[in-house]
């Protein structure tokens, strides 16, 4: 029964009766377990960046939520409250406090969870409590926008079907190029095949060349395989949100499709959460008794290896690499060896991190971080830790199973200028591997052959920013690559531009003075004359993605958020350009 106590918010009493209904053995164990002997705070990178902070402290932070539990779910909160430190929840401040420390002060990367003698499990009941305040809306805006593309368009990063079936079209015929074997074609919605793989919404976004890697490497195993057209998103914002509805949702699209393909094995492509999600989190949240085989790529392509299914000359792969173990791949997975065996057969010099394994400290970039822009600096300052520990190592390659910590990796890389690069074992097995004689692509003679055109050659592309320097690096990098380059600051003078000018492409960005990005989109697609303009969005404010696709009109063919770095930049115009 519940304490009676004084008034309070709709939104604090709602927290307080979800509470209750959220509580299990697990969560109430860990809630009363603690004996606050310390032992788990060093575990915490937080922490260890924040000397002199006790705010970052573990349990400092459970007992933030611990108190709540005991005021109202414990005999002895609700008997001797300020005895055991029960203390309730009353005003929406509050819950914004709670907020900051559940979404902005841990990333759930259960560090200090296995160093606790206890078993306090923190990770597990922060993450109820995310999913507490996500109920009554009380949230970091990346977490709402992500939610939100992930419940109405079915992926994280709101990928249009078409985008992802064109895509998968373009690494399809690059990869039958590459081995000159139109067989390597990549196989979409293929009945009984023995693997339906599924992959990271961020593959089609920012690095698709993934997907390629992993055709090649199924194509020469000789693997019965293919890729859903729908529900092939793998990973699970529910994870990092706290929804279990959202998670159990996710999670159902996928299975079902592998059901109605009828595919023995579903394959989840290299990231942590969302190999934790789909194998082993999901089928409770969504109530699903799954029929089928799921295992992550590392072990599949392993298991090639091992089969003598696929050879590899790793000689290829000559720079010296660490990995990194993803917090959700290793502490809560297991998955520690499998990718060092599949390391030892890709590259010569491999260098181990240390900590590492299950004592591996977390990208900085887990628990949906990447997505809370609020939080970059706190994230980025406890980055060094992580910082210092990839550069002790002397690699030049950081490798890591996750798309996840793809990117948090790279941004403290960036902030900290190491000097490294950030790869996946995909990447890596895909340049080891030896392709057989009977496919084997001819060498091209050096001698004669013309040097190839610019990329761009031919195209004139409108860029579209009011900030001065993006505006001269887009343009910068275009030319650079043979585009003909036309700039506009504000949305008036992108029309007039365009009108004048009909480029190849528009980069568009959203907000600036006068006409909006949103506006000039539709007014562009209105135009019988100018509608068939592809166009990219380009923005920082990933809030105002919905208001493009509410838009009355066809959907742009690119949107990325900002920061874009080149690569992005170019892959993506060349993407839309076919170029
Ligand atoms: S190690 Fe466990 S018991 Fe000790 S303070 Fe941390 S959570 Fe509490
Ligand atoms: S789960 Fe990770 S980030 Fe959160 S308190 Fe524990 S060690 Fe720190």
């Amino acid at each position: 029964m519940q304490a009676t106590d004084t008034v309070r918010s709709h939104k604090a009493q709602k927290v307080i009766e979800r509470l209750g209904k959220k509580l299990n053995r697990q969560i109430v164990g860990s809630l009363t377990a603690c004996v606050h002997c310390g032992m788990c705070t060093e575990s915490c990178h937080y922490v260890l960046a924040n000397p002199g902070d006790p705010t970052y402290a573990p349990a400092w932070k459970a007992d933030r939520i611990r108190k709540i539990f005991k005021r109202h779910y414990d005999w002895t909160g609700r008997v001797f409250p300020w005895w055991v430190g029960a203390k309730s929840v009353h005003t929406d401040a509050e819950l914004e406090e709670l907020k900051d420390i559940v979404f902005g002060k841990c990333t759930n990367c259960r560090r200090c969870s296995i160093n606790c003698p206890m078993g306090v499990d923190l990770a597990t009941f922060n993450r109820m409590t995310r999913g507490l305040l996500v109920s009554v809306g009380v949230m970091p805006e990346g977490v709402a926008v992500v939610s939100k593309d992930q419940w109405e368009i079915g992926n994280q990063m709101g990928v249009l079907k078409e985008e992802y079936i064109e895509t998968i079209e373009w690494m399809s015929e690059e990869l039958c190029d590459e081995l000159g074997d139109p067989s390597a074609a990549i196989p979409i919605d293929k009945m009984d095949a023995a693997v339906v793989y599924s992959i990271n919404p961020r593959e089609v976004k920012y690095d698709p060349r993934t997907i390629a890697d992993a055709a090649k490497i199924f194509h020469l195993a000789g693997e019965n395989w293919t890729m859903p057209s729908e529900g092939w998103d793998m990973t699970n914002f529910g994870l990092f949100s706290g929804d279990d509805d959202l998670g159990g949702a996710v999670a159902r699209r996928l299975y079902e499709k592998v059901v109605e393909l009828r595919g023995k094995k579903l394959v989840i492509s290299e990231c942590g959460h969302g190999y934790r999600s789909t194998r082993c989190e999901a089928p409770n949240w969504a109530a699903y008794d799954v029929p089928f085989e799921m295992e992550s790529s590392v072990n599949t392509m392993l298991r090639y290896v091992r089969e003598g299914r696929i050879k590899l000359d790793k000689t290829r792969n000559a720079l010296p690499v660490t990995f990194h173990d993803s917090c959700n791949n290793a502490r809560s997975c297991g998955l520690f060896e499998e990718p060092r065996e599949l390391l030892s057969h890709v590259a010569v010099d491999f260098r181990e991190m240390y900590p590492n394994r299950a004592e591996n400290y977390c990208c900085t970039g887990g628990g949906g971080a990447m997505s809370m822009g609020e939080y970059t600096p706190r994230r980025l300052k406890s980055a060094r830790i992580k910082a210092e520990q990839l550069a002790a190592t002397g690699a030049k390659v950081v490798v890591t199973s996750c798309h996840n910590c793809v990117d948090g990796l790279t941004d403290l890389i960036r902030h900290y200028k190491l000097g490294m690069e950030v790869t996946q074992l995909v990447n890596l097995v895909s340049n080891a591997v030896v392709v057989p004689a009977a496919v084997a692509v001819p060498e091209m003679v050096e001698v004669g052959v013309p040097e190839a055109a610019p990329a761009l050659a031919g195209y004139k592309i409108l860029v579209v920013d009011d900030e001065p320097d993006i505006l001269v690096f887009y343009s910068a990098l275009l030319e650079d690559n043979g585009a003909q380059v036309f700039q506009a600051t504000d949305g008036d003078a992108a029309l007039v531009l365009a009108r004048k000018e009909r480029p190849s492409l528009i980069t568009l960005d959203l907000s600036m003075p006068g006409t909006d990005g949103g506006k000039v989109f539709e007014l562009l697609r209105k135009d019988p004359e100018l509608a068939e303009i592809p166009v990219c969005i380009i923005t920082g404010k990933p809030e105002l993605r919905r208001l493009i696709y509410d838009r009355p009109v066809p959907p742009p063919e690119g949107y990325l958020d900002k920061p874009v770095d080149e690569d992005t930049l170019l892959l993506n115009v060349r993407k839309i350009l076919k170029a």
